[in-house]
């Protein structure tokens, strides 16, 4: 691999609540390399923005803590940077892209005022400057009308386009690891693509390492060089783009797989998995997907499987991957076919 730039090793964010403790994320390894996209996917509640947040050291809004690991942006521990030296790495060498661009404009301020904030407070522009800047950064985006709507408030823009001014923000620094949280989900299909062409667009002009977060294995297909599949805070599968789609081993990514429409499908035939992700109440003993996996053993009751290579480019947790001396592997391996 190129240069890593981002290195999350055995991360562990738990919730502390009244009905005990939520592992969100429970020892979670993720590498991202120069101009690399490396996807993570996963159905709801299974810890991707957690490990997003946790990331950024943005979870102070939450009852989350981390508790365990290392998170390394060229090398440097994250997690023992005081909050004035991740302020300064945010929003210039790490930025991020979150699902709800409402959420993080600010509704009472003009977008140009809040896009020059953003390049002011890390570039050595004086006033003119940033705001040219700003302008630039709108129309890369493929904003119409930029010198206009640097004068308007986020209301006033559909959500297509204040996503894109996300990405104007994101991107107004340069930055070298860019962490999309579920960029396009709020958005219809057309404007989906868009910004997805654009993501691209940036990311092969400046080489940006992504780390680009989402339960669409379509946008997966689209974007990502890698992908790390997590079910119930921990990596289930890891492997390049092709392998995952081509050779998926885990029972749940074939199921996630099986998930997507097949052009000229009936929607209503679409197979999903059967059954939820377990909430802390029901987390199971041992493999954390076994009340829902078809090809479930008595062992997976038992134990949690480790998440072990099982091919040059390819890590899985499995037990039906696992050396030992199960009797109808054969059979079970079909069976999550
Ligand atoms: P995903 O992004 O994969 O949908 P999240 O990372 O948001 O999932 O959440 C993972 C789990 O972490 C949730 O199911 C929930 O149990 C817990 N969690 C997330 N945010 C909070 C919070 N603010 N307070 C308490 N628990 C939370
Ligand atoms: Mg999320």
């Amino acid at each position: 691999m190129s240069q890593i730039m981002l290195e999350i090793d055995d991360l562990k964010t738990y919730f502390r609540g009244e009905e005990g403790t939520v592992k969100a994320v429970d020892g979670v390894t993720i590498t991202v390399g120069k101009g690399e996209t490396v996807g993570v996917v996963g159905e709801s509640g299974c810890g991707k923005s957690v490990t997003s947040l946790s990331t950024m050291r943005l979870l102070h809004d939450t009852p989350g803590k981390i508790v365990g690991g290392t998170i390394k942006f060229e090398g440097k521990n994250l997690l023992e940077l005081s909050e004035k030296e991740m302020r300064q790495l945010r929003g210039n060498d790490m930025a991020m892209i979150f699902q709800e661009p409402m959420s993080s404009l600010n509704p009472v301020y003009k977008i140009g005022k809040q896009l020059e904030e953003v390049i002011r407070l890390h570039m050595k522009y004086n006033k003119k400057q940033a705001r040219n800047h700003a302008v630039s950064m709108l129309k890369m985006v493929g904003l119409p009308r930029a010198e206009e709507i640097i004068n308007e408030y986020p209301f006033q823009l559909s959500g297509g386009m204040r996503q894109r001014v996300m990405i104007a923000m994101a991107m107004a620094c340069n930055p070298k690891l860019l962490i999309a949280d579920e960029p396009t989900t709020a958005l219809d299909v057309t404007i989906q693509a868009q910004i997805l062409d654009l993501m691209r667009k940036l990311r092969d002009e400046r080489d940006t390492a992504i780390m680009l977060i989402t339960h669409d294995l379509g946008v997966v297909a689209e974007m990502c060089d890698r992908v790390v599949v997590m079910y119930a805070g921990k990596v289930v599968e890891e492997t390049d783009v092709e392998t995952l789609f081509t050779e998926p081993q885990h029972p749940y990514t074939k199921g996630l797989i099986g998930s997507i429409p097949k052009l000229g499908e009936n929607a209503a035939k679409l197979e999903s998995i059967p059954g939820n992700v377990p909430t802390p109440a029901n987390m199971p003993k041992g493999c954390k997907f076994a009340p829902r996996c078809k090809s479930v053993m008595d062992i997976c009751w038992e134990k949690d499987p480790e998440l072990l290579k099982t091919d040059t480019n390819h890590t899985c947790r499995c037990w039906l991957y696992q050396d030992n001396d199960i009797e109808n592997k054969e059979d079970l391996l079909e069976v999550s076919e």
